[in-house]
């Protein structure tokens, strides 16, 4: 395992590990060479927004690992599990352009051995928005970046702010379990025109890509509203009937919370502009600062 490390001095790909104690083992070895690890955890399908996870790794960590795993307990039943896109010879080229040290990629069988029964729920911050729709999620979630954490031992963890409920979901598991990671919470990459990039943009066809940007758009009027003390629930309507009018369907919810506790804003402290709308078949989440 010694000479794994040695090897990213001459190598320009990742290691690519399938088990837990491959992981292990570097971590271990990096200890001991007084290394530091950041930690990415991903489902693959990689896009610059990733890699933007993966460069703050590199720039504040010795060592960068990206983990890609499609974590079954996350999905519903209902949800897209087995067409979640799946890339993984793209993925790792990817990581190895941006100088990614390893990739952890298990299997189902390796994160979740033959009885396998413990699951992690953390509370107050899960329930509603998200949780509210998608009531397994977080669970699932939780869960499995617990496993992460845990078999990594990573310094940091890097989540992007893309996925809001889930980084302050993530902040308070490693909080309330005593989990010595420190989680750092990265901006949003966006496209040009304002679209949050994400895996699932792929299932946008070509009409419904181009309106998607008008979800970031309403959003941003409605943090510029809320931030100058504005009707916010007059806000939310009108960016309701706007998405509608442009081919959006049902929205799951748009809501102005605190950006920590999120709960509905009271106007005190800082406020995130949260969304789950459809587009078609696709289910588009966004955020942004009040
Ligand atoms: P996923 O593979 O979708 O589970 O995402 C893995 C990590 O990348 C999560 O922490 C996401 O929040 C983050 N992420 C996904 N899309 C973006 C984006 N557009 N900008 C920044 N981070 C992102």
């Amino acid at each position: 395992m010694r000479l794994t490390i040695l090897q990213k001095f001459t190598s320009p790909e990742p290691l690519l590990f399938r088990t837990v104690k491959e992981l292990r083992d570097f971590r271990s070895n990096a200890t001991r060479a007084g290394k530091t690890i950041g930690l990415v955890p991903t489902m693959g399908a990689l896009h610059a927004g990733h890699m933007e996870l993966a460069n703050q790794a590199k720039r504040i960590c010795d060592y960068a690992i990206v983990t890609i795993f499609v974590n079954p307990t996350q999905f519903a039943a209902n949800e897209d599990l087995s067409k979640y896109p799946r890339q993984e010879a793209a993925d790792i080229a990817l990581c190895a352009r941006h100088g990614v040290d390893a990739v952890f990629a298990p299997d189902a069988a390796e994160m979740y051995p033959p009885n396998f029964g413990s699951s992690i729920t953390v509370s107050g911050v899960t329930e509603k928005w998200e949780g509210e729709f998608r009531p397994t999620h977080f669970a699932g979630v939780a869960t499995v970046v617990a496993k992460l954490l845990l078999q990594a031992m990573p310094d940091k963890a890097f989540f992007g702010k893309k996925d809001y409920q889930q980084l302050q979901t993530v902040k308070k598991l490693v909080r309330d379990l005593n989990i010595p990671t420190q989680i750092i919470g990265v901006p949003t990459v966006r496209e040009a025109d304002g679209l949050a990039l994400s895996s699932r943009n792929v299932y946008l066809a070509p009409h419904e890509r181009r309106v998607a940007p008008l979800l970031n758009k309403n959003l941003q009027n409605i943090a510029q509203i809320a931030h100058q003390g504005g009707d916010i629930e007059a806000a939310v309507e009108k960016a309701k009937a706007d998405l509608s009018a442009a081919g959006f369907g049902k929205v799951d919810y748009i809501a102005v919370v605190n950006a920590e506790t999120l709960e509905e804003w009271n106007g005190k402290g800082e406020g995130r502009v949260i969304a789950a709308v459809y587009l078609g078949k696709t289910r588009l989440i966004d955020n942004v600062a009040v």
